[in-house]
């Protein structure tokens, strides 16, 4: 029986390769600018590392993790995002004792059992950030302003930024306390998991995707009434660093996000359709995984979902040329040639092929023009003998020839 990828996976093809190569490029290179260096962490840390960093009131972690015993009997579990095993490792590896802040990014595989639908996978790609050490607002509104970048650069100017603020330790207590007192009537008809939420983190209660709680939770209190001053004032500069920046934004009361552990700023880049960003300020996450005091801030991309709304939007992703050139063969000699010329051209940078199928001249050429090569060649006899070969070019047709011995020639003929 032919077997097939488990549901929720996807296969990356050759033929849209170059669009995943293409964003990937493009986050590192808009990363670089501001300063950002990559971290790589473990497909699978200890499930403890996402119960305590993720939080164990998420949908993440009471519902979609990959959890299983290894052979040593631990409890394993594939990452479900970014941040938990990126802070595990800057506490383990003690970066928090070098000069700060530390702004790092990756590109990572997710993976969550999740219902699968549009946009919704098991094995997703994520490109985040996330930055250690301070605790300024600029520092909220230079991570967003790297995430509208990496969108403005790849032709996204019309995606919303919403953004709330979800105070601190400070201020949340007294705020929950107006939650569940405004909640409280209606207990019995939130869903079990809500319940469940009620008295550990009443706030997940407005996350619920369920219409019943969405229903009841319509006319809750809103966060933004009981901050404290100083989570105040933080949200003020945010806003007036995003201005400053011509970054457009609409404060959205009703955001909560996926982790516990976010404090004051969270934020999510959207279109009609998806969510295709999310992050936040997460202040005593590395605390909570053993670390010192240590502020953070970042957000997690969804690869698949920016490739979707690319695709939607009618954003051509450039696809470069396949084949520089296609050299074909008359004879037994002239295919030694071409194959080792081959070698010497794709050493200065040309991407070459050659016949390794047995075809016929004509049908090399049909197949040359398939694959797209740029330039087309044939080599027999007389090119052997005279050292001299044509180059065409296939968009018009237009011949050149060119010295078959030099080869710097032949590859600025192309180039
Ligand atoms: P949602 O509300 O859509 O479930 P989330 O709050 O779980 O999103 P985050 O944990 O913040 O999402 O992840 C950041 C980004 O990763 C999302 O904005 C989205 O682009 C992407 N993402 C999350 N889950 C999936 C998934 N199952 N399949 C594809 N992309 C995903
Ligand atoms: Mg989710």
């Amino acid at each position: 029986m032919e077997m097939q990828a488990p549901k929720g996976t996807k296969d990356m093809l050759p033929q849209d390769a170059y669009k995943w190569n293409f964003v990937e490029k493009t986050f590192r290179d808009v990363a670089k600018y501001y300063g950002m260096r990559e971290i790589r962490t473990p497909m699978f840390e200890h499930t403890e590392l996402f119960a305590r960093g993720v939080g164990d009131t998420t949908d993440i972690v009471q519902k979609e993790m990959y959890t299983f015993n290894d052979k040593g009997n631990r409890s394993i579990t594939l990452k479900p995002e970014g941040t938990a095993g990126a802070g595990r490792a800057f506490i383990e590896s003690r970066l928090f004792n070098e000069a700060q802040p530390t702004k790092l990014y990756y590109i990572t595989p997710c993976f969550r059992y999740e219902n699968v639908q549009k946009g919704r996978f098991r094995q997703f790609h994520q490109f985040g950030t996330e930055v250690y050490g301070s605790k300024e607002p600029s520092m909220d509104a230079e991570v967003i302003a790297l995430a509208m970048q990496v969108l403005k650069t790849l032709g996204l100017q019309s995606l919303s930024l919403n953004i709330n603020n979800l105070g601190c330790p400070s201020c949340r207590p007294k705020y929950n306390e107006a939650l569940k007192n405004y909640l409280k009537e209606n207990y019995d008809n939130l869903c079990p998991l809500c319940q469940s939420r009620f008295e550990k983190n009443p706030m997940r209660i407005l996350d619920c995707k369920e219409k019943k709680c969405k229903e009841i939770t319509k006319n809750a209190p809103i966060i933004l009434d009981y901050m404290c001053e100083e989570c105040d004032t933080h949200f003020d500069a945010v806003k007036k660093y995003l201005t400053a920046l011509n970054i457009p934004y609409t404060v959205d009361p009703g955001i909560v996000r996926g982790l516990d552990y976010y404090t004051k700023t969270i934020f999510e880049i959207l279109n009609d359709e998806f969510t295709v960003c999310g992050g936040g300020r997460y202040d005593k996450l590395i605390e909570e995984l053993g670390g010192p005091e240590m502020p953070a801030v970042g957000f997690g991309m969804g690869i698949e979902r920016l490739i979707m709304i690319l695709e939607k939007e009618g954003i051509e992703i450039p696809n470069e040329n396949l084949f520089d050139l296609y050299i074909g063969a008359r004879g037994d000699e002239a295919k030694f040639a071409a194959f080792t010329l081959a070698n010497k051209l794709r050493e200065v940078g040309i991407k070459t092929e050659v016949n390794h199928m047995g075809r016929s001249v004509k049908a090399e050429m049909k197949y040359a023009n398939k694959i797209g090569a740029a330039f087309t060649t044939i080599l027999g006899d007389d090119e052997l003998q005279n050292k001299v070969i044509k180059l065409k070019r296939m968009s018009d047709g237009e011949q050149f020839e060119v010295s078959l011995d030099n080869i710097q020639e032949i590859a600025n003929a192309i180039k």
